[in-house]
């Protein structure tokens, strides 16, 4: 194979942000997009990829920090992937979140635009996560700089490496996990409860799990706390040894009486992912209440719920108010997951016509309807594209208002070219990818105006923006 000649770029200014965390730069009319740097920053970039009109690379030296950075508040920043925009004061995240969206539905959507609304940040930066997985392995990972300073020191590097630590799987790599000691954005006692096991675990001579060659015995922990005070633990082991896991569980109980419920799993998978997994109960009801405003949501191991309560909130009352109920519309909550918006939204409707693709997911939507006494509400299981046809429609009503939530990918343009079909009078078009939400309101354009356009920041120090936007069926 042949080896590429390595080129390294010298003093190049940012300009600005582009998208998924990459900064650009030009150079002679060639774009050059920079991960690590942010705008104002003068670098040094190692190319990965060098074409005619772009270039793509990272940063190797900082000659000359941007006004705009910041000290980031976490020793860990950089080397775990969970923050990206830590160097970034708040508002300046915001700026660029908000810039994103502009820029997103002016270029690629084409449609005519309303004013948009500044971005709705979050009160607290810090903390805000209701939902952690955190994983431990018996190996730590150790950045290649550091690594390579601690060789030259004639320091013990394998002693660095052979580590039994809980924490975050360093990005791209992945048999080795970066080994956290605080990590800011769940409350405690998060932190707490990761060391507590792990010094358990090593305490009594147990295994962490050697992710390469599927060994050991700890492999992850989930946390899940609501703001109802209500705190859900869940232990996955490789596979079951009785008496050490009565003995860790009874420890946790014992430590931390926050718990209002522990669970374990067994999970003799390659992959960390739950998936065909039975989380079992050892204390408590195995599941969690969360509420957002008077509605109250079961959480269990394996549901989907947005990761930041306040701002669910925030985002559902947005939607709501976009969806302009009066009580007599038929509502169809598109990509529904276990129906949070169509709950939050029945009390202004008449009917609320949920569709999922996930089986567990629509389960726990119809016993969320119980638990807030919702009758009118009915939830579909099934692809969007398949489940939603003109019998479907023709079955449970011509929809009113079209609330539609779907995943980065965006909506399927067969999906798309139905709701034009189907041309109800509003829809609601919830986003986490503004490029994907532009290309659909682009197409939604045939026969929409788009009349409200609302940025919320879920997810402070990570590049991740929510858009709402609500489309009119024009005349
Ligand atoms: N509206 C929900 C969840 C949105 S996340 C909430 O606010 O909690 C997007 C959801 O789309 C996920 O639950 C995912 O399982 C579902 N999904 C993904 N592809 C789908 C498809 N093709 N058809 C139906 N649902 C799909």
């Amino acid at each position: 194979m042949k080896r590429q000649k390595q080129v390294i770029l010298e003093n190049i200014t940012v300009e600005d942000y582009a998208a998924e965390g990459k900064s650009l730069a030009k150079i002679d009319g060639k774009v050059i997009f920079i991960e690590g740097a942010i705008p104002g920053d003068v670098v040094d970039v190692l190319l990965g990829k060098n074409k005619k009109d772009w270039a793509e690379g990272r940063v190797i030296q900082i000659k000359l920090n941007s006004p705009l950075r910041v000290q980031p508040f976490c020793t860990h920043f950089g080397t775990c992937g969970g923050c990206q925009w830590q160097m970034l004061p708040y508002s300046q995240q915001l700026f660029y979140k908000q810039k994103q969206v502009t820029d997103n539905l002016q270029r690629i959507g084409k449609v005519h635009l309303p004013p948009i609304q500044p971005i709705i940040g979050c009160d607290a930066t810090t903390q805000y996560r209701n939902k952690m997985e955190y994983t431990f392995s018996n190996k730590r990972f150790v950045p290649d700089d550091v690594f390579r300073k601690m060789k030259a020191a004639g320091e013990d590097t394998d002693s660095a490496v052979f580590k039994d630590v809980g924490g975050f799987h360093a990005k791209g790599i992945f048999d080795k996990v970066v080994e956290i000691d605080e990590c800011f954005l769940q409350a405690e006692p998060t932190n707490l409860l990761r060391k507590a096991v792990a010094a358990f675990v090593k305490e009594n001579n147990l295994l962490f799990y050697d992710i390469k060659h599927k060994t050991g015995w700890l492999r992850n922990m989930l946390v899940r706390m609501a703001d109802t005070g209500e705190l859900m633990v869940n232990i996955v082991i490789n596979h079951e040894d009785e008496p050490a896991r009565i003995k860790l569980l009874d420890h946790l109980l014992a430590t931390f009486p926050a718990i209002t419920t522990l669970l374990y799993t067994i999970n003799p998978k390659v992959n960390d992912s739950l998936y065909g997994l039975e989380p079992i109960t050892y204390f408590g009801k195995g599941f969690i209440i969360e509420k957002l405003e008077n509605f109250q949501f079961k959480i269990s191991v394996k549901s989907f719920f947005q990761t930041n309560t306040k701002q669910a909130e925030k985002l559902y009352q947005i939607t709501r108010d976009f969806a302009e109920l009066t009580g007599t519309q038929t509502v169809y909550d598109l990509y529904c997951g276990t129906g949070s918006i169509g709950i939050f939204v029945s009390k202004h409707a008449k009917k609320v016509i949920g569709v999922e693709l996930v089986e567990d997911a629509i389960k726990d939507a119809e016993e969320n309807a119980v638990l807030n006494n919702i009758a009118h509400a009915a939830f579909f299981c099934g692809d969007t594209i398949k489940i939603c046809d003109d019998a479907f429609f023709a079955q449970h009503g011509k929809p009113d208002v079209i609330i539609t939530d779907p995943p980065r990918a965006g909506m399927h343009e067969k999906l798309v070219h139905k709701l034009l079909q189907i041309a109800a009078p509003v829809i609601v078009y919830v986003s986490c990818n503004p490029a994907t939400q532009a290309r659909d309101l682009s197409l939604l354009g045939e026969k929409y105006m788009v009349t409200k356009i609302q940025p919320v920041d879920m997810f402070p120090h990570t590049l991740h923006i929510e858009n709402v936007v609500q489309l009119k069926l024009r005349n």
